[in-house]
């Protein structure tokens, strides 16, 4: 067929506008080359204001905002916390790191996020949960309404991981709003970056405090160096920030961008037995940040999955993710599995995981899609990220398409 691509076709690569440099040379020239500044100051005013939380605390990157978030829900070790399974592991790690006891629970098929109805059932086997983490996944937010109201009803604090989200809205309210507390992450793949970065969003002016003094090394107000908790060094740097204060402006155009990628690859597979990431126009607008595939059922061809490899057998009229992103990669494009859902991953082989018609944990090793596999073992059987890149022009994601039509 055509060749393969001269410069390599991303999956998602940092895309600059040149105030980046600006605001980084401004803190260079005037010294702030420090986890104080302007350009900080300036990211948490301009992040609140757009999001609409009444405070932004300017982090290291997502995970420490992940972090402190777990800690102001007041997470203790042994404590019982309901999490995304399908997600990236950044979401769990926290609460390991307070050693409470992730309970992983399945994915609905309508947002490919938390579901609602295996979290109510979640609540009737663990009663005592105090707090819940949901991750808005490839930038399309959960069904937060349901989310919202199950954490209510139960009393559970409610922690929303919009690392990948953000600007994406669901009834009108942006994602990183629905939590207590909320993260946020400039990772250099998300739609906007700081090379590195993240922030915590909530409207409580106490946590918020909390959260900038924990981040500070937990110094208390003396003249030296006076410590009654413990303290962790997850302050941005007035660099990084300066990286971030330059993309903020083009946030909208960079949804923009991704929206129309997504659509083009709809339109571009309306003829394939495929469909992509879903999510529901008439209450939410999601940032677009991954395009997703999800292969229809009596579509696939056999594909096995170990822990570190995989292998397919070619069939005419039918593919599986491994074919694809092979052939991609053959082509010098980047495409990706689906994030492998957590209750499959060797280090949580021993956590509870919660299904519609109670604990999935029995069916782990569901690794080929077909029935019996729950839905995160199913999308992740199925599914895979293509190449999303804002940088991608419409010729080089024609071809894209072309190249995975032909492995039908
Ligand atoms: C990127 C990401 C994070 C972590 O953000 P970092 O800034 O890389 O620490 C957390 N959760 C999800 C779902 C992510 O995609």
């Amino acid at each position: 067929m055509t060749r393969a691509f001269k410069d390599k076709v991303w999956l998602s690569s940092p895309t600059m506008h040149g105030e980046e440099l600006q605001y980084m040379k401004e803190a260079y020239q005037t010294n702030w080359m420090s986890t104080i500044g302007e350009n900080i100051n300036e990211v948490e005013r301009i992040i609140s204001e757009k999001v609409g939380c009444k405070y932004a605390v300017a982090l290291s990157c997502g995970t420490a905002a992940l972090h402190l978030a777990v800690k102001l829900a007041g997470i203790k070790p042994g404590d019982n916390v309901f999490c995304s399974d399908m997600t990236f592991d950044a979401t769990v790690n926290p609460i390991m790191y307070e050693k409470g006891n992730p309970i992983f629970i399945d994915t609905e098929y309508e947002t490919w996020n938390m579901d609602p109805v295996s979290l109510e059932k979640a609540f009737k086997l663990y009663p005592d949960t105090k707090a819940v983490v949901i991750a808005n996944l490839y930038g399309t937010p959960g069904d937060l309404d349901k989310i919202c109201g199950i954490c209510e009803k139960h009393g559970a604090v409610l922690i929303e991981d919009a690392a990948e989200s953000l600007g994406a809205t669901y009834k009108g309210r942006q994602t990183g709003t629905f939590g207590t507390y909320n993260a946020i992450s400039f990772n250099g793949n998300k739609i906007i970056t700081g090379s590195s970065g993240g922030m915590l969003l909530t409207d409580n002016p106490d946590a918020a405090n909390k959260a900038r003094k924990w981040s500070t090394q937990s110094r208390e107000a003396a003249p030296w160096y006076q410590h009654e908790e413990i303290g962790y060094n997850y302050r941005m740097s007035n660099v990084v920030a300066g990286v971030v204060r330059g993309q903020l402006p083009y946030l909208e155009e960079h949804i923009a961008r991704k929206k129309a990628i997504y659509m083009r690859y709809k339109e571009g597979f309306k003829n394939l037995p495929v469909s992509m990431n879903p999510y529901d126009d008439t209450i939410m607008e999601p940032n677009f940040w991954l395009s997703c595939l999800l292969i229809n059922k009596d579509a696939m061809c056999k594909q096995v999955r170990s822990d570190s490899d995989a292998c397919y057998v070619s069939e005419q009229g039918k593919s599986c993710p491994t074919e694809i992103l092979e052939t991609l990669s053959k082509y010098n494009a980047e495409g990706r599995p689906i994030w492998k859902p957590m209750h499959m991953q060797p280090i949580y082989r021993m956590n509870p995981f919660i299904t519609r018609d109670g604990s999935g944990r029995a069916r782990t090793n569901a690794y080929i899609a077909g029935e019996g596999a729950d839905t995160g073992a199913d999308i992740f059987a199925r599914g895979l990220c293509l190449p999303s890149d804002i940088k991608m022009t419409e010729a080089e994601q024609d071809k894209i398409i072309e190249i995975i039509k032909s492995c039908f």
